[in-house]
Order: structure tokens, then C-alpha cells, then sequence
């Protein structure tokens, strides 16, 4: 079995590459559905967070009352870095057992971590090698604006904000360019699928 990290920032194409992996037999692991599931009632994060933070955070249905949590970790780096560090860990958690079922269950797929975060999170350990999304600003800037009701200003502001391209590069085994249309897109994929079948 190949597990492959695959991260990239805003608008380069991450899920479109997800999609038609998943499209070519790979097994994708969503590591945003799983944090978002890691709040839902009953969740593992739940009791922790109820540890970190109190009762009061834990609605009497057992749910998370996100409004107050909320309330309390926004503008508080200490506090927020804390909850962030719960859900990373329970994501984390979560990735690693659904690969450990698969291998007990002897599957030799090619498993996708899908995570914007990836590097982030540090989550890079996790797979057998990590790959990267990239695209032009320009590109970049012009898809999201299409998708999302958002101005460039505030496009590139997310941009920014995220961890530069550069350092991902740097960690990742390959880079995939999404500037061009989705028929070099899947050509790239394809080249590195084949490459990973005749390593095995
Ligand atoms: P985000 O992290 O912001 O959710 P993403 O990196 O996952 O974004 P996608 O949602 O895959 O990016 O792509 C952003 C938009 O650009 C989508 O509307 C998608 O259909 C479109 N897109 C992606 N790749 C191409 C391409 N090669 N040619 C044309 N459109 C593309």
C-alpha cells in the first residue's frame, strides 16, 4: 500500500486533483470532513475539549456549542493554538487507524491524506511521500473569485496568510502545476501514478 499526502493552498486545484485520484482507484482520506466529524456530538474531541475548556463549552444535548467556543478562542492565540492542537491530534489519530485497518485488511490501494494543512498540521509523516499543488497567483486569484463571492484583495490576503509555497515545494516528493487546463492537470497525475506502480 502508497500513501500519498497531498496539500495545496487556496484555489490551486487540490480537490480536482482529489477527484480524479479517487476517479483512478485511489482511496482518499478527507482530513477536513474528519475535523469538522471531530466536533460533532459524541465525538472523541468533545471530552477533551471539555477537559481543556470546561462544561460549559458542551451543550446539555451533548453537542459543541461552537458560538461560545468560538467567542472564546478568537483573538486568544493561546487558547485557540490549544483547541487546534486537540483536533490535530484526534485527525491524526483517526488518519492513522483507517490506514491500519486497510493494511490488516491487506489492501495494497494507493491511499490520498487530501489535507490542506498537511505541512501545517504535520501530518507530512504520515505518508510515504507528499505531493504538492501549486498554480500561478494570477490563476489562482481569477478561479476563487469565479467560485467563491470573494475580492482579489481578499483572495490574496488568504494567500498570504497561508505557509509560502516555497517551504511546501521544499517538503514535497512532487510538484503538480495546475496553472494550464485540466488536460495537463490529469497528464502530471497520470505520469506520477505510473511512476508510484512501477516503484512498488
Ligand atoms: P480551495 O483550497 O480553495 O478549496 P482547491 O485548491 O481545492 O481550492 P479546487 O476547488 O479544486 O481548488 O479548484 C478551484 C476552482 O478552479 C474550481 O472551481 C475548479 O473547478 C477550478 N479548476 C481547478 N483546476 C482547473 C483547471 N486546470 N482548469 C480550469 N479550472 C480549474
Amino acid at each position: 500500500m502508497k500513501i500519498i499526502g497531498l496539500t495545496g493552498g487556496i484555489g490551486t486545484g487540490k480537490s480536482t486533483v482529489s477527484e480524479y485520484l479517487n476517479k483512478k482507484g485511489c482511496v482518499i482520506i478527507d482530513a477536513d470532513a474528519i475535523s469538522r466529524a471531530m466536533t460533532d456530538r459524541g465525538a472523541p474531541a468533545l471530552k477533551e475539549i471539555e477537559k481543556t475548556f470546561g462544561k460549559k463549552y458542551i451543550s446539555a444535548d451533548g453537542s459543541l456549542d461552537r458560538k461560545a467556543l468560538g467567542d472564546l478562542v478568537f483573538g486568544n492565540k493561546e487558547k485557540l493554538e490549544a483547541l487546534q492542537k486537540i483536533i490535530t491530534e484526534k485527525v491524526i489519530e483517526e488518519i492513522n487507524d483507517r490506514i491500519c485497518q486497510m493494511k490488516e485488511e491487506g489492501s495494497d490501494k494507493t491511499v490520498i491524506i487530501d489535507a490542506p494543512l498537511l505541512f501545517e498540521c504535520g501530518m507530512e509523516g504520515i505518508a510515504d511521500e507528499n505531493w504538492l499543488v501549486t498554480a500561478d497567483t494570477k490563476v489562482r486569484l481569477l478561479r476563487v473569485s469565479k467560485r467563491d463571492n470573494l475580492s482579489e484583495e481578499q483572495i490574496m490576503a488568504r494567500i498570504e496568510n497561508q505557509m509560502p509555497d516555497a517551504e511546501k515545494i521544499r517538503r514535497s516528493r512532487c510538484v503538480i502545476d495546475n496553472s494550464a487546463g485540466l488536460e495537463r492537470l490529469y497528464e502530471q497525475i497520470d505520469l506520477q501514478l505510473e511512476r508510484i506502480e512501477n516503484e512498488r
